[in-house]
């Protein structure tokens, strides 16, 4: 019999990328997931939205990369995973609450367009994510950010199902659901297309559709990937 077990990755240092679009289910996965293994999960959008916040209160253009690209050298931006949930720190200051609203969710949006931006990101998540016991998520995680990732899951889901809910999640109803699906749409369209690190699967990412499964249907799916990886 032939001993592996040198060659077998270790069940505390794994990296697992979850990519997908918004409204799939990864935030609430990754935070399960990395919960019960014992890793950290680092969600990577919260990073965008952080520096979308600052370039909100600057008055910094949205269009601007490189005043975008300045702003974020000069700003510390840290994922700070809680028992109660990750916080995120802009310049020491907890923001956790205030990238969820809508103007920076557009903004972070727009921010994650620049290349010269996404390779500042890329570079900070590396670092973050460097030691592995980390489950990040995110949209470019196992085609960028770790390509050599030990799982890669691409989460997706009909689009109709992602904004319901994203509309059940925010307890948003009527006119203003509307308009938050139809950002919702753009948002991803952007992602889909923006000429580097677009929303793509890896070549070695497995796709899981999520449109008819529940969470917990996924998280056992994703563990059984995991297992089979460790034997
Ligand atoms: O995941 P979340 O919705 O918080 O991400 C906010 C925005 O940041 C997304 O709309 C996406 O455009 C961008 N993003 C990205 N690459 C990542 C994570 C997020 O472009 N790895």
């Amino acid at each position: 019999m032939t001993d592996h077990s040198s060659a077998q990755p270790s069940s505390r240092n794994l990296i697992i990328a979850i990519d997908g679009p918004a409204g799939a289910g990864k935030s609430t996965i990754a935070s399960r997931l990395a919960r019960k293994l014992g890793y950290v999960n680092l969600e990577s959008g919260a990073m965008y939205r952080a520096l979308a916040l600052k370039a909100i209160e600057r008055d910094i253009s949205l269009d601007d990369e490189a005043a975008l690209v300045k702003l974020a050298e000069g700003s510390r931006i840290k994922l700070e995973p809680t028992i109660g949930g990750n916080r995120t720190l802009l310049d020491k200051q907890d923001v956790s609450s205030r990238i969820r609203e809508r103007d920076v969710t557009e903004a972070a949006s727009r921010v994650s367009v620049h290349p010269k931006v996404r390779e500042w990101m890329v570079e900070h998540q590396r670092a973050m994510g460097a030691g592995g016991g980390v489950v990040m998520e995110g949209r470019d995680i196992g085609t960028k950010v770790f390509p050599d990732a030990d799982l890669k899951i691409f989460l997706d889901a009909d689009p109709v199902v992602r904004e319901q809910r994203r509309m059940q999640q925010q307890r948003i109803r009527g006119e203003v659901a509307a308009d938050v699906a139809a950002e919702l749409r753009a948002r991803d369209h952007r992602d889909r297309t923006r000429a580097i690190s677009p929303l793509v699967p890896a070549a070695d990412a497995v796709v899981i559709d999520s449109t008819s499964m529940t969470e917990d249907e996924v998280l056992q799916k994703i563990e059984e990937l995991l297992q089979r990886k460790l034997v």
